[in-house]
């Protein structure tokens, strides 16, 4: 029996491994040369380096006994260890004639061959924020011609398209986000105020023609209506509609509450309420500067919710509320008369009864136990009194605090 030697060959290292028959006949007569004329033994292993790379011939089982392979040795080779193949190779390396392991996915090449990828190298990736990969022969370009150097996702461009440097904005509190020029004025708009550089963060509220007015307007410029009082943030004003509040109509006024208010509504899900009605009599006076009652403003509403269909809902959603405070309101206002007729009285009794027919009733809040009256100016003194006397004692007398009405 011809002796025989079974071997494994390691091919790792070994650039161009055969891929058919013809080929590995071609290699083993490389490496067949060298194994003879050898002792070889079970795991000792023969390197045989050519130009194309190392081979390794690993011995697994002999019958050489003591003696040497010779030309009449019998070899075997039962098994061939090979570099795995790379799936996805670098498309640009491959062009080069390189073979090297591309992990991106590159969306030019991508639509026709799934498997063509790109190696760190050659990947071009504009914005790290934006996981967006080409090949240097994909990059996208801009509109203008240029190469793109960034994607824009901003409120024009949608889910993402390629600009180049002349058009780059940067996000004013994140350098790695960019945006077009007319994304970022959409996102980022200048305060509409002349020669204001900031941004207009915020837009009017003040509702004319079919929606709200919009103007941009930084904070700064900005005026804060307070119609949910000082907790809640007021509607936002531009300058020129701040500086129509005190011209307005009265029911144009509570008419800019409602539809201000219902137009929040539709912006967010934290939904604020309509003022009562006592805190629209602050409004009126801090704006126009004068004194509504709670019907006379129960009635302007009423007004409004007449004349716009759209604020019917809201309105009616606030009813209830709004009738007790009247009703409320009504009996305090016969209270508060029958209070001043008393007032009169004592006035009279005191030797005062001529200043009578010239003050009147203001309002009466049986919660505080204040009775407002108007008092004209050439008659406060006497109504005071030296050192308050007069209204001491008709405080006294009505056993309420009684105020002098500003308005
Ligand atoms: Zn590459
Ligand atoms: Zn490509
Ligand atoms: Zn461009
Ligand atoms: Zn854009
Ligand atoms: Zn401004
Ligand atoms: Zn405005």
């Amino acid at each position: 029996m011809r002796p025989s030697v079974l071997l494994v060959l390691d091919l790792r290292e070994y650039a161009d491994p055969p891929s058919d028959e013809e080929g590995s006949r071609r290699l083993w007569a490389e490496v067949e040369p060298e194994l003879i004329g050898r002792d070889l033994r079970p795991d000792q292993t023969i390197t045989v380096r050519r130009p194309g790379g190392v081979i390794g011939a690993t011995v697994l089982e002999s019958d050489l006994g003591a003696g040497w392979t010779g030309p009449d040795t019998t070899f075997a080779v039962c098994g061939v260890l090979e570099r795995p193949k790379l799936l996805y190779r670098c498309g640009p390396c491959a062009d080069a004639g390189q073979v090297r392991y591309g992990p991106f996915l590159c969306s030019g090449c991508g639509s026709t061959d799934t498997r063509r990828r790109v190696c760190d190298d050659h990947v071009v990736i504009l914005d790290l924020s934006f996981a967006k990969a080409t090949c240097p022969a994909h990059v996208p370009a801009c509109e203008c011609g240029r190469t793109a150097s960034f994607w824009c996702t901003g409120p024009g461009c949608g889910s993402g398209k390629a600009w180049c440097d002349q058009h780059r904005r940067r996000h004013p509190g994140d350098e790695l986000i960019s945006y077009c020029r007319g994304c970022y004025d959409r996102r980022f708009p200048d305060c509409s105020t002349g020669g204001c550089r900031s941004i207009g963060t915020l837009s009017c509220e003040f509702q004319a023609g079919a929606g709200s007015c919009r103007t941009r307007v930084c904070p700064g410029h900005a005026f804060r209506w307070q119609v949910y009082g000082p907790a809640r943030r007021g509607l936002v004003l531009c300058p020129a509609h701040h500086q129509r509040l005190p011209s307005l109509a009265a029911d144009e006024l509570v008419r800019q509450v409602i539809s201000g208010t219902l137009g929040r509504r539709r912006g967010r899900s934290r939904v604020p309420k309509l003022p009562r009605l006592s805190l629209f009599q602050h409004i009126f006076i801090n704006v126009q500067k004068r004194l509504l009652t709670v019907p006379q403003l129960y009635d302007l509403a009423d007004q409004v919710y007449r004349a716009d269909r759209s604020l019917t809902a809201l309105i009616d959603e606030h009813r209830p509320g709004w009738q007790r405070e009247r009703t409320d309101a009504i009996t305090a206002e016969r209270d508060g008369q029958h209070h001043f007729a008393r007032l009169g009285q004592e006035l009279t009794a005191m030797g005062h009864g001529d200043m009578v027919a010239r003050i009147s009733f203001s309002i009466f809040k049986p919660h505080a136990g204040e009775l407002w009256v108007r008092v004209p100016q050439d008659l406060k003194g006497r109504f005071i009194g030296t050192r308050g006397a007069t209204i001491n004692a008709l405080r006294q007398r009505i056993g309420l605090q009684i105020n002098l009405e500003k308005l």
